[in-house]
């Protein structure tokens, strides 16, 4: 859009445009919800980074950065903030005058024994009764006050929620809903940073012993009543393939149904067969049907891309996805996209379909679930998104726990999380990751009551197939490609 008078252009670009970025001068630029910017643009670097470039030609330029933050360590907005004099907004007490600032802390209900719709905030200084409606005095009074000492030429503004003028969201509001969301991290996430800050993810992996004592007492490759349907995730190996099942059932709850290693040269067609036969294998199910795998993601990374390719070739696209693991997109999962491909030497354009995944945020999230505490109570139900894991050894939950986010600031300055192998081998976590991406993709964390109904009464009604070998199940046979 160009808005042409006799004073100025307006034009408006979007942040996943980096031709649109690079395209001319500007005097005074505008970045509005920062943090929801991919991080890298079309490998031409970070869209913030090119926007500021094309102001560098004028002397008096304004930058403006805006954005309501998302998670500690990942947000942009924090680290330009945190480079800032760091304003924040004082506002007097009514009652002893102390000037301060609003913190989510102060908010109180449970301890003073109210309901949390009549939450009130506590002064830091003579610890009084604050009323929300009580802010349509002291926020006229209140005042920006610098707190960090930030480079010059420089300023940060913070605002949180809990400022909001009388007649929108009430602090009683804001406790409700920080009630309503309870011990789900993801219900949290969400409201921290409505209220104006980030969320700090659990970096660290929960200590692999915890995990090992409270483990279920179900075998790996029993499946439990509870799951509904299955994923998997496969490794690839210089000397085996690597598979973990995973089941899905209501309320976001999985389980690590079976984890098999396939020994064998990945060069070689015959661990290729074990996996064909993976695929097609009936898994017996309490109610008396079966289940099998919907979808299998299978990582490309190591040295066996092109073997990767050849197999998931000889089966259906909707079933097996070829992925690559590590890619840092600003979503879970990009769009799938054709690759080129290198057949007997010779190169094919679009010679295979391959999906990004962005493992870096299954992990977050994998860690924040895997501290979801069981019920302590029997018949109780399970956490939102419980991950049940049942007798395995100590080397799989040493696998699972095998990173940690680590915070990095590099040669701009710009902080940013990594994760970070504390353990050599990490398999177990980068299956669970492939699981999970493979259960997203088919939409399964959306899935309704009817549709958790529909698919039990089918598993419950399905008599189980005999077992099928991979030819009879119309798998293709090596080496006619
Ligand atoms: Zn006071």
């Amino acid at each position: 859009l160009k808005n042409r008078d006799q004073l100025s252009i307006l034009v408006m670009t979007g942040a996943n445009s980096a031709v649109g970025l690079r395209s001319m001068p500007v005097k005074y630029l505008f970045l509005d919800e920062v943090d929801g910017y991919p991080l890298d643009l079309d490998e031409e670097g970070d869209p913030v980074e090119l926007a500021i470039e094309r102001t560098a030609t004028f002397a008096r330029r304004k930058v403006f950065i805006v954005s309501t933050p998302t998670i500690e360590g990942r947000s942009r907005i924090q680290a330009e903030y945190e480079d800032t004099d760091q304003r924040k907004f004082f506002v007097p007490c009514p009652h002893c005058g102390h000037m301060q600032t609003l913190e989510w802390e102060q908010v109180r209900w449970t301890d003073l024994g109210i309901p949390p719709e009549q939450a009130v905030y506590l002064c830091i200084d003579c610890e009084q009764a604050i009323e929300n409606r009580q802010k349509t005095r002291m926020l006229p009074r209140g005042e920006w006050r610098p707190t960090a000492k930030g480079r010059p030429n420089v300023r940060g503004y913070h605002l949180s929620g809990l400022y909001r003028p009388v007649g929108w969201k009430s602090w009683g509001d804001m406790a409700v809903e920080r009630a309503k969301a309870g011990k789900n991290p993801a219900r949290i996430k969400s409201f921290v940073n409505k209220l104006g800050l980030t969320f700090k993810e659990s970096g660290e992996a929960p200590p692999w012993r915890t995990l090992f004592d409270q483990r279920e007492a179900w075998h790996p490759g029993e499946v439990q009543p509870g799951v509904l349907a299955l994923t998997c995730g496969v490794d690839v190996q210089k000397d085996r393939l690597e598979a973990l099942i995973v089941g899905w059932g209501r309320n976001q709850e999985r389980w690590t149904v079976d984890r098999r290693v396939l020994v064998g040269d990945p060069a070689k067609p015959d661990v290729w067969r074990a996996l064909d036969r993976l695929l097609v294998e009936d898994f017996r199910h309490p109610s008396g049907g079966s289940l099998s795998i919907m979808r299998m993601f299978v990582d490309i990374g190591g040295h066996f891309t092109d073997e990767v390719y050849s197999w998931a070739g000889r089966h259906q696209p909707s079933v097996v996805m070829p992925i690559m693991g590590n890619v840092r997109t600003s979503v879970p999962i990009g769009t799938p996209h054709f690759v080129e491909r290198t057949v007997n030497g010779k190169k094919i354009k679009r010679g295979a379909q391959m999906t990004p995944v962005n493992s870096s945020m299954f992990k977050s999230r994998i860690y924040n679930l895997l501290r979801l505490e069981p019920p302590i109570v029997q018949d109780e139900p399970f956490p939102e998104g419980f991950i049940h894991i049942g007798q395995y050894d100590d080397e799989f939950f040493q696998q699972l726990t095998a990173e940690r986010l680590v915070r990095r600031v590099n040669k701009a300055g710009f902080a940013k999380l990594e994760w970070e192998k504390e353990r050599e081998r990490n398999e177990v976590l980068d299956m669970l990751v492939y699981a999970g991406a493979a259960a997203m993709s088919l939409g399964i964390p959306r899935w309704e009551a009817e549709d958790w109904q529909g698919i039990e009464d089918s598993i419950r009604t399905a008599a189980p197939r005999p077992v099928a070998t991979a030819e009879e199940a119309g798998v293709w046979r090596w080496g006619s490609l």
